[in-house]
């Protein structure tokens, strides 16, 4: 039995699945949180291949039924410690604000917020009673309002970039009601990465995009909360 069960969101492919077969790696149990049930089976099956202590997690992070479904069944598996937040979506591109149809800002703040603070919200009771919780929320640096500034922070668009400058400060709320709990949040920056996301035009691994995700949900008790991460330290907000 694995004494650590964590749960990805968005863990059938991508990075999401690399964070799985990381913590996996290291003797965790871990839930592969996605929506399609082959492609969450298929994921499971090649996770355990790997040797990792893999299980499905049926679940839409839109679907509130869907989310409390999916605590009840890590409930029902003794708890959860590790909650990351990896599921994504952009919305498609161009997403220029002065031209932007409104329902593709809602289709992507569904997910990228709203479906982070529900998924969050479903699990914490769970990681609560854990020993060491920690909750990792996958953003982006170009959600970074100071590197917009300084033009380091991708093209113009109104949906993706914004969502995840909302979760960053969403995370943030976090932080700040939890603060005394044992519970750590952070932020964490994949930099850009080779997935379906964004055509696999980036320039990194899945596994390495995972490596910030990992690092951060393995933090020691001791470890910081409320930071916004890469791989090369911490970002600007
Ligand atoms: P990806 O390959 O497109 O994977 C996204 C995952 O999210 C898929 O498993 C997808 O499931 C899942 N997902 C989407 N909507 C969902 C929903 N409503 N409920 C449950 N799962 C859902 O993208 P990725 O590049 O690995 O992205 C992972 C995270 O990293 C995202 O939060 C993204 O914003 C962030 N990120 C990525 C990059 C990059 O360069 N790739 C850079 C910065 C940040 P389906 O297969 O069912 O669609």
């Amino acid at each position: 039995m694995s004494s650590t069960t964590a749960l990805v969101t968005g863990a059938n492919k991508g990075i999401g699945f690399e964070i799985a077969a990381g913590l996996g790696a290291r003797g965790w149990s871990v839930g592969v949180g996605a929506r399609d049930e082959a492609r969450r089976e298929a994921a499971v099956e090649k996770l355990r291949a790997a040797g990792v202590d893999a299980f499905g997690v049926p679940l839409d992070v839109t679907d509130d039924a869907s989310v409390t479904a999916a605590a009840a069944l890590l409930e029902q598996r003794g708890g959860l410690d590790v909650l990351v937040n990896n599921a994504g979506i952009t919305g498609g591109m161009p997403q220029d604000p002065t031209t932007i149809d409104l329902d593709t800002v809602r289709t992507v703040l569904e997910t990228n917020v709203f479906g982070v603070i529900r998924t969050t919200n479903a699990m914490l009771p769970l990681l609560r009673r854990s020993a060491s919780p920690r909750i990792v929320n996958m953003s982006s640096s170009v959600g970074s309002l100071a590197r917009q500034q300084a033009d380091q922070a991708g093209p113009v668009g109104v949906a993706y970039a914004p969502s995840k400058t909302y979760l960053n400060a969403v995370t943030y709320q976090y932080v700040r009601e939890l603060e005394g709990t044992n519970i750590l949040i952070n932020l964490g920056c994949p930099g850009f990465v080779a997935t379906d996301l964004n055509g696999h035009r980036g320039h990194r691994t899945p596994e390495q995009g995972a490596a910030i995700a990992i690092r951060l949900a393995t933090l020691p008790d001791e470890g910081p909360t409320g930071g916004y991460f890469d791989d090369a330290g911490a970002i600007p907000w």
